[in-house]
């Protein structure tokens, strides 16, 4: 099978470029998620997904090291978890990621999920705003907004997000909020990219993927792809890290996206961003 070098990259609204598909790293250890960067690294990928709440940002910053490849090659990611919204909070939690991930910038920071209750989110990104000016994100951007949390953003502070990580996987296509930041210029980030692992069960995936002669992992991630989406798989299996990027060489035809779009079941795997915290 064909190997894909480096996924292709998507520019967003700032002019950086992400590349389309990455690295997810939540669940794994710290090292587990040094070898899983290194590996993830040596296959091609140029992107890695962790968050504070992870608490396996010291392994990526050592996978990150110990891969020898340039820092300004990778795209790192991380985020900021709810306990620490709030101007002053976010910022020391910035400085207590970068800390752990032993690096001088991130590519990009988000904020992990707005928390309405708490009411807090527009402060939060205030700070978010102050690290993108100091020059330690690259970019700024959010995760699990619906488009009224970012209405909300637009109106009270001044800087766009660059994407919206949410939850999107054929079990749960997240429509309306994909159409919103499509219209906002805001980019789709796919988390949970394979319904956590749930896709395996569809006969119909299945089905596509043997017609394609490619495996469902691939169907799907090849879908996103097609949709637009940037696409975070989480594995830490050399092969199946291979495997997630190497969907280049193939394209879906239009009975397959509408076999897709009925598998849409309305049910979360996560949370729901208007209620969680
Ligand atoms: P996922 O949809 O990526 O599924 C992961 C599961 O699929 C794992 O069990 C993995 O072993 C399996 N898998 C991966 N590739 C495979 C292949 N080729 N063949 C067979 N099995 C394969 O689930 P996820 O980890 O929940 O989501 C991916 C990433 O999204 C996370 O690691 C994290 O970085 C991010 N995430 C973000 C949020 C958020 O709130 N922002 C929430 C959840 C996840």
């Amino acid at each position: 099978m064909p190997t894909t070098l480096h996924p292709p990259v998507l520019v967003q609204n700032d002019g950086l470029p992400i590349p389309q598909i990455g690295l997810g790293i939540y669940g794994p250890d710290d090292n587990e998620a040094a070898d899983a960067v290194v590996n993830a690294l040596a296959t091609g990928y140029r992107s890695i997904d962790t968050a504070a709440f992870y608490l396996n940002e010291a392994g990526v910053g050592e996978g990150l090291r110990r891969s020898c490849i340039p820092r300004e090659e990778v795209h790192v990611t991380t985020k900021v978890w709810g306990d620490d919204h709030g101007y002053d909070e976010a910022l020391k939690a910035f400085d207590r990621s970068l800390s752990s991930l032993g690096l001088e910038y991130v590519d990009l920071y988000l904020i992990h999920w707005p928390l309405p209750a708490k009411d807090r989110y527009v402060d939060t990104w205030r700070a978010l705003e102050r690290i993108l000016r100091d020059g330690r994100a690259k970019s700024i951007g959010v995760s699990n907004f619906q488009p009224h949390h970012l209405e909300r953003l637009f109106a009270d502070t001044e800087i766009r997000p660059v994407v919206n990580q949410i939850e999107l996987h054929p079990g749960f296509q997240n429509e309306a909020v994909r159409e919103f930041n499509a219209e906002q210029g805001i980019l789709t980030q796919a988390w949970s990219p394979l319904g956590r692992g749930r896709v395996f069960e569809s006969a119909d995936l299945m089905k596509i993927a043997q017609k394609h002669s490619r495996s469902v992992a691939q169907i799907v991630i090849r879908w996103h792809v097609e949709l637009g989406n940037v696409v975070i798989p989480k594995s830490v299996t050399p092969e199946r890290m291979k495997e997630n990027l190497n969907v280049f060489d193939f394209t879906l035809d239009e009975n397959d996206h509408k076999t897709i779009r009925n598998l849409e079941t309305g049910a979360r795997t996560g949370d729901n961003p208007d209620l969680f915290g």
